[in-house]
């Protein structure tokens, strides 16, 4: 289990997250979601809108948000039926107003493991918090908004696939990349990659929790280099359900 204390050392390595997963229920419910109040009623529980082609429900989301949340998440789910791995369930997305706040840090996006909730900024904000880093603003903002939403449902559908393994944290955060990037259209894609310099990975060695840790985009670009490598894709994401494939731990890399 991951604690707050732990995320924020992120943070104060001077890097700004594209998401923060939240593990076996690190984090509990943010403030204000429970909250009394004249408007806290319709607030907390806002309706949910269902989306057409996959079972996602989205709350708090703008009418031009919800359709690219929708297209997005549907992307993730294929990602992981393309390797016949079903996702099992409803995604249950909250587009937050405001700030959201994950253990003292701002993040684009969430999945809080203990809900089974994914929660991402509004596309407004995200495209503030974008603009203040070079790899992010290399998309167009709804293509990057949408990759978030790709990156936080594919927590969701590989947490359901691999609930019986102890996976590092890394581990999740090489699919839920690899998911991330592979969501977006191939220029987009081609463009994003370019703008984050890196070696390529030649095997599961960088795929540790420091290294995510330090650099959290050129750890997403690497998962993706990984993950596309002839012979890779579905044998990592059907290896690693079964439990046939283990990424290293730390005090196994020198
Ligand atoms: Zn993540």
């Amino acid at each position: 289990m991951h604690s707050c204390r732990e995320n924020r050392s992120f943070l104060s390595a001077g890097i700004v997250l594209v998401s923060l997963a939240v593990w076996s229920g690190a984090l509990s419910r943010p403030a204000g979601a429970v909250e009394a109040g004249a408007v806290s009623t319709s607030r907390s529980t806002p309706p949910a809108a269902p989306c057409e082609a996959v079972a996602v429900d989205v709350t708090g989301a703008a009418p031009d948000e919800k359709a690219l949340i929708c297209r997005a998440a549907q992307r993730s789910v294929e990602f992981f039926r393309r390797c016949k791995l079903k996702s099992s369930g409803r995604i249950r997305i909250e587009v937050v107003a405001g700030a959201l706040d994950v253990c003292g840090v701002d993040v684009f996006g969430s999945y809080d493991a203990s809900t089974e909730t994914v929660r991402i900024v509004n596309l407004k904000r995200c495209t503030a918090m974008a603009g203040e880093v070079a790899e992010y603003r290399a998309p167009p903002v709804e293509q990057f908004y949408g990759s978030i939403v790709a990156h936080e449902a594919a927590h969701y559908v590989f947490r359901k696939l691999t609930r019986d393994h102890s996976y590092s944290h890394a581990t999740h955060e090489y699919v839920a990349y690899a998911a991330q990037i592979d969501s977006m259209p191939p220029a987009v894609r081609k463009n994003f990659l370019k703008s984050i310099s890196r070696p390529l990975p030649s095997d599961l060695s960088h795929f540790v929790d420091i290294v995510l840790m330090l650099a959290p985009a050129r750890f997403g670009a690497m998962a993706y280099d990984h993950f596309s490598a002839p012979g890779n894709g579905c044998r990592m994401l059907r290896g690693l359900v079964a439990g046939t494939i283990e990424f290293p731990s730390i005090d196994e890399v020198d």
